[in-house]
């Protein structure tokens, strides 16, 4: 039987919302209870969205601030809370399973024993999540994927938040980490199909933390197309959040390893849950039916059809353009989607967006 203070640290995951964020069945116990002491649970469980100083929150448990704040420290050191100045003081926050704790762990690239069995818990504790949770009732997509600025048709109109660009330049510090995903994968001794590793970007007080204790590194506004460009010839998807305004990090996915997108293709309509608002359309006097979109596309989303050109079935295109920047003929466009919902402005919205599509 789980202690209590693993029973409130459910409570508390849950509340943090996003992917995974808890459940009660045996795997997230185990999972938990080799992430947290008993004493970094007990800490964690009254950490809030806001950052606060460590004297705040020892007051609020009726504790020793110095104890408190060592406990602090070392959880910030595993990835277990986020922690940055703020007005010269430490600020200390709670962060959810993802996008947060599960990334923490993995993106500064340590290969220890400790390493590997946490990768092993939290696969564990994934696989067993899908098969309770069944399949997703929300239509609303929690994930944007986003795409290239120059693999949309010229006729579009890009607006603001389509724009990788814009998303770089809004933050002064960006860091890049080894992905989570794959370097787990690794760590369970699994093939990552020679996929690029250092391709996580995170942005603003996210980098700041990542940086200074997780063993990531500061990079340029240029570095970070870079990186983008990298992560596109290899035919990986760009997501984040799907907000206009914080989106804290670009995650560059592959069909095989990245757990979010493992976990939506197994549901009848991948398409609901991660889309750009984009599609691709084909022009068939350009294409040679060389079927290389077709093997690139992640959700498999493309056959080809009775002309010789491809057909892309909608409710599992993610418009992510990774068929059009692989095509040898520059036989395929983005194009916008009609009627697609203008993403919401930060996670409140986010989040009342996904609750609605649940009541429909
Ligand atoms: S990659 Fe281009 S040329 Fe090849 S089948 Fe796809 S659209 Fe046609
Ligand atoms: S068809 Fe496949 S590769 Fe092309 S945009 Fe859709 S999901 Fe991406």
């Amino acid at each position: 039987m789980p202690v209590q203070v693993y029973k409130d640290l459910l409570e508390v995951m849950k509340s943090r919302r996003g992917p995974y964020a808890g459940m009660d069945i045996p795997e997230f116990y185990e999972l938990v209870e080799e992430l947290f002491t008993p004493r970094e649970a007990e800490v964690n469980n009254v950490l809030g969205k806001k950052p606060l100083p460590a004297g705040d929150i020892a007051k609020q448990m009726g504790r020793d601030e110095n104890e408190i704040q060592a406990i602090l420290e070392a959880m910030a050191d595993k990835g277990l809370c986020k922690t940055y100045m703020v007005d010269g003081g430490r600020r200390y926050q709670g962060v959810p399973f993802i996008p947060g704790i599960f990334e923490y762990q993995f993106m500064g690239g340590k290969t220890t024993e400790r390493h590997k069995k946490i990768a092993r818990l939290i696969h564990a504790y994934e696989q067993a999540y899908e098969a309770a949770a069944g399949e997703i009732k929300m239509t609303f997509p929690t994930s944007r994927v986003i795409v290239v600025d120059r693999a949309i048709d010229a006729g579009n109109t890009i607006h603001t938040y389509d724009q990788v660009a814009n998303f770089i330049d809004k933050y002064d510090t960006i860091a890049v980490g080894t992905c989570y995903c794959r370097h787990a994968a690794q760590l369970r001794g699994e093939d990552v199909h020679g996929m690029p590793m250092d391709v996580c970007m995170w942005f603003g007080s996210m980098a700041e933390y990542a940086i200074e204790r997780l063993g990531v590194r500061r990079m340029s506004k240029q570095e970070a197309l870079d990186v983008l460009n990298t992560s596109e010839e290899a035919g990986l998807v760009h997501m984040s959040r799907n907000t206009t305004e914080d989106i804290e990090f670009i995650c560059n996915c592959d069909r095989w390893h990245c757990g979010t997108v493992q976990a939506v293709l197994k549901q009848s309509r991948p398409a609901l849950f991660f889309n750009s608002g984009f599609q691709p359309r084909f022009d068939p006097d350009l294409c040679t039916a060389c079927e290389t979109c077709i093997e690139r596309c992640p959700p498999e989303a493309l056959t080809l059809g009775d002309d010789d050109v491809p057909e892309v079935d909608l409710d599992r295109c993610f418009g992510c353009a990774v068929c059009a920047t692989g095509c040898p003929s520059e036989a395929i466009a983005m194009e916008a989607k009609l009627d697609f919902p203008i993403p919401p402005k930060d996670t409140k919205e986010l989040v009342a967006s996904i609750k609605a599509s649940y009541a429909k």
